[in-house]
């Protein structure tokens, strides 16, 4: 194997940087020109290579480097090339600069199996409200009429946004991967988190990707005069809501061995006025774990504290789901084989689980799936200040190379 190019790798994540930079960040929204003079670019780059080039309908970039036997399935890596509004140089670049990186390694090993590099787009929400959207429609876990006519800002609904980069929503089923299609997939990405910057460790080896529980709780109370109601004839709102707030929280500590968050990040108090008792409040909670039961436990009771709150303060409380998804379990033999490789290069390890979600979180459906994570500064991400560094990097490299060159033998 050829050692890893630690300048072409930084000359690629800066080269890739420029496109979308603004003062206060990168900003290349999913199908947006700027992505597509991103792709252009980086395909001019790695011209040498040799790759052979295909994109399906969906504008999803597969770049294959075929082994002997091309009946075979071949073994797939990769990551996303857009970012959100104001993010960084690294989250989604690192796998796919690294993918490429790891390929090139390749160029002197003989392998049974292709390796193919998957550019998925649109992995960012920012566009079109909606996350993964390449990898979930060619996985056949969502279907195009759930993002069809989602718009951004621009008013261009995604289905028009797939014809102006050249594809066909319509016939999008024509993009599906079927099971085994790939070998296996493998995703590095920057951990968007601070625990391998903190631990002191260099790669994360990924089993779970956690999957979030989203919904809103409405409270009723009554609104009234904040001078002429005296305490104890009151059905504030907002009071209610306080005390749900705090249940959330206990809820979630509760089960914090088993990885699961909660979070409430939106209060909308109505009327919101200085001289009136708040009359109606809603919450909007996020709920995340990687372990189906323990999310259900702390559903479990946060919906017991509702219910308690409603019976002691005589108000009413809606639930309202808004998503209600599983978390992913991803392979477990291909996360061994990533420790025995970590081992075998003397590069420090920590297994662990992933809060925030990835296009790898869909690849099960396909084949066995594997998240490599490398630290991240101060856990920053979606953010300009989102930094990793090159010898990170390239020891995520290293490790892909590797894993890559076991599978495709
Ligand atoms: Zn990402």
């Amino acid at each position: 194997m050829l050692p890893v190019n630690s300048q072409r790798v930084a000359d690629l994540i800066a080269g890739l940087a420029k496109f979308g930079r603004t003062e206060a960040g990168i900003t290349r929204l999913a199908y947006s020109s700027t992505d597509k003079a991103a792709q252009m670019w980086l395909l001019k780059q790695i011209e040498y290579l040799d790759l052979e080039i295909r994109e399906d309908v969906l504008g999803n970039l597969f770049l294959r480097k075929p082994g002997l036997d091309p009946a075979l399935p071949p073994v797939a890596c990769g990551s996303h090339l857009d970012t959100v509004i104001h993010g960084g140089a690294y989250d989604g670049m690192c796998g796919v600069v690294g993918a490429l990186e790891a390929i090139h390694m390749l160029e002197d090993e003989t392998l049974r199996r292709s390796i193919e590099v998957i550019v998925f787009r649109a992995e960012e929400s920012s566009r079109f409200g909606y996350a993964t959207i390449g990898s979930k429609l060619i996985t056949g876990k969502a279907t195009p009429d759930k993002f069809a006519h989602a718009a951004g800002k621009d008013g261009v609904t995604f289905a028009d946004a797939v014809k102006e980069w050249g594809g066909n929503l319509e016939a999008y089923q024509k993009a599906l991967l079927q099971p085994g299609a790939y070998k296996c997939f493998a995703e590095m990405h920057i951990e968007q988190g601070k625990v391998l910057e903190e631990t002191k460790h260099q790669i994360g080896i990924v089993h779970n990707i956690a999957a979030p529980t989203r919904f809103k709780l409405h409270i009723h109370g009554m609104a009234d005069h904040s001078g002429a109601t005296p305490m104890g004839f009151r059905k504030d709102a907002l009071v209610s809501a306080a005390k749900l707030i705090l249940a959330v929280e206990t809820a979630a500590i509760r089960e914090k061995e088993n990885g699961t968050v909660a979070t409430v990040g939106v209060v909308e108090v109505d009327p919101g006025s200085i001289n009136v008792v708040p009359g109606k409040v809603t919450l909007w909670v996020d709920l995340r774990g990687v372990d189906t039961e323990s999310i259900q436990r702390t559903l479990k009771e946060i919906r017991q504290a509702v219910q308690g709150t409603a019976r002691t303060d005589g108000i009413t409380i809606e639930e309202e789901m808004l998503t209600s998804d599983s978390p992913v379990a991803l392979d477990e033999a291909l996360a061994a084989q990533s420790e025995a490789i970590c081992r075998e290069q003397r590069k420090s390890f920590l297994h662990m689980n992933s809060g925030a979600g990835h296009d790898a979180m869909h690849m099960p459906a396909v084949c066995p799936t594997t998240m490599l994570f490398i630290p991240c500064r101060g856990g920053i991400s979606h953010n300009p200040a989102e930094f990793a560094s090159n010898e990170d990097i390239c020891a995520g490299i290293e490790v892909m190379a590797e894993i890559l060159k076991r599978e495709a033998k």
